[in-house]
């Protein structure tokens, strides 16, 4: 089967030269939209120069492409139950397409993130992780299979356990094209939750977990079998605390299983609720919380007594707004709630870089502690910027340890600061155990590729070189991701 037509209409390339990192200059000279795995190979093997992208929410520029031919996966669908733990989704299968087809049949696929409208393939090439990430993990746990399209157009099948490293070097079996030896980064992964930085390594690494978070540079994923759970039955509950100190506490009894199956506790940090006007608590139906409060918003599985417990022992019961199983209105309302934070400080860049300088952009970290450094951190991300004069918003992840400091840039020197901040930030991180990289990849974005660096090292980043070198020669895919030539 030949390559399906490439779309050189420069009205329709226009709609995919940007991710939702708005990082501008993208360009390509066309785009395509295979829809079955030998469309894929025959795209692959006859064009110089390939991104594969997915729903393009990529908050790092990795789905924006730097020239040839973007490789659009949206018309890869089909959702199919191979098990009854098992689901054959394809590459452009949306998260919210797939909860849909699982719900009739009471299944769930739990690490979804934030974004509902990412593609299956894109989650598994940046390891995507969502709030639940406490509970269940990132998307490296939850892939079984995969299907790959090599740089040569070449197609493999890979399931876990079956094809692993020995000694620090994997040998796959390319069907008709013989026995690939990828050598593996010596690295030692952080010990945290999730990170989604440059390539897995391990000396027994698996074929499967290589792929898994390499957006894009060492094959194109095409379909995969995913792990799916009962359906679980889940209450959210927002409510204040009067202090980051108590919200630690809360959290770090809800995480030591007081308070039953809790999954996830999400954190509004005062400075970030700061920039929410009073709609924004009007519509969740809540009023604006005390000045120096944060807010806290749960989801607890199953049983809530003991749930309930906790909150009463902390004083902050009654002042909790709960969402019941079932009550999808209510959750949307919490929910909205949640995002109303990342979209509040968005639009504030998005402000300045209208107003005062074009090339003012989001200045954000993505970086994850140990819980027992949750308190060292949050101090860390406020000094590191208050040091530099910078405005700045915190939220994120809480029960993972993961939070999301923002500047709140209000000119180019802001941005410049804090660049510096966030380097300086990256590498207190890594001497807290943790990682600068938690859940959205590297991407083109040059200061996640010097944390990538900071982190590992030249030497670290010459062996993922090696790694791209030999399954992808040419640097046909996604040159520039994660990594420079
Ligand atoms: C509002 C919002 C909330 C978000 N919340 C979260 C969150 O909670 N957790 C989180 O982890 N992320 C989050 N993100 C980031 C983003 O949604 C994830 O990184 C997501 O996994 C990207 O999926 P995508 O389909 O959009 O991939 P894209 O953005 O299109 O691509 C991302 C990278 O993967 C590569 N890629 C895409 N598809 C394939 C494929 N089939 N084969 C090989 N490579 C491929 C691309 O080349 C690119 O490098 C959020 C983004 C937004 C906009």
């Amino acid at each position: 089967m030949g390559a399906p037509r490439v779309e050189r209409d420069a009205d329709v390339i226009a709609g995919f030269l940007e991710d939702a990192a708005h990082v501008p200059g993208g360009h390509a000279s066309g785009v395509t939209f295979p829809s079955n795995i030998a469309e894929v190979a025959a795209v692959v093997r006859e064009s110089p120069l390939v991104l594969p992208i997915g729903a393009q929410s990529s908050l790092t520029g990795g789905a924006t492409p730097r020239g040839g031919i973007v490789l659009s996966t949206r018309a890869l669908g089909g959702i199919s139950l191979v098990a009854p733990d098992l689901v054959r989704a394809g590459a452009g299968v949306t998260m919210a397409a797939l909860q849909q087809a699982l719900a009739p049949h009471g299944l769930y696929y739990p690490p979804v993130p934030t974004y509902e409208g990412a593609f299956v393939g894109g989650t598994i090439a940046t390891n995507a992780a969502g709030a639940a990430t406490f509970k269940y993990g990132s998307t490296r746990r939850w892939v079984e299979a995969l299907t790959v399209v090599l740089a040569d157009g070449s197609v493999l099948e890979l399931r876990r356990r079956e094809t692993t490293a020995h000694q620090g070097t994997l040998e796959i079996e390319v069907p008709h094209a013989g026995v690939r030896r990828v050598p593996l980064p010596t690295h030692t992964m952080p010990n945290v939750a999730k990170h989604s930085g440059g390539y897995a390594a391990s000396p027994t690494l698996d074929a499967v977990d290589l792929f898994i978070g390499s957006e894009g540079t060492l094959g194109v994923i095409v379909e995969a079998v995913l792990r799916v759970i009962p359906r679980p039955q889940t209450t959210l509950a927002l409510f204040p605390c009067a202090s980051d100190d108590e919200a630690i506490a809360i959290t770090g009894a809800l995480r030591e299983g007081h308070g039953g199956e809790v999954a996830a506790v999400e954190y509004m940090g005062a400075d970030a609720l700061g920039h929410l006007d009073d709609q924004a608590f009007h519509k969740a139906g809540i009023s604006r919380p005390r000045d120096g409060s944060v807010l806290l918003l749960v989801q607890v599985e199953g049983a809530i007594d003991p749930f309930t417990r906790v909150l009463e022992r902390h004083r902050v019961a009654e002042a909790t707004n709960v969402a019941l199983p079932g009550d999808t209105r209510s959750a949307a309302r919490l929910f909205e709630l949640r995002e109303a934070v990342p979209a509040a400080i968005n639009a504030r860049v998005a402000n300045a870089k209208v107003r005062v300088d074009p090339s003012i952009e989001k200045t954000a970290g993505d970086m994850i502690v140990p819980f027992a450094r949750l308190r060292d951190s949050l101090t860390l991300y406020r000094e590191t910027f208050a040091a530099r004069g910078l405005d700045h918003a915190v939220w994120g992840h809480f029960s993972d340890g993961n939070l999301h400091p923002n500047v709140i840039p209000r000119s180019m020197e802001d941005v410049v600061r804090g660049r510096e901040a966030l380097l300086a930030i990256g590498r207190a991180v890594v001497g807290l155990g943790g990682s600068p990289l938690a859940e959205h990849g590297v991407g083109r974005n040059a200061v996640k590729q010097a944390l990538l660096r900071q982190m590992y090292g030249d030497e670290g980043i010459e062996q993922m070189r090696r790694v791209k070198h030999a399954l992808d020669p040419d640097w046909k895919l996604a040159p520039g991701v994660i990594f420079t030539r």
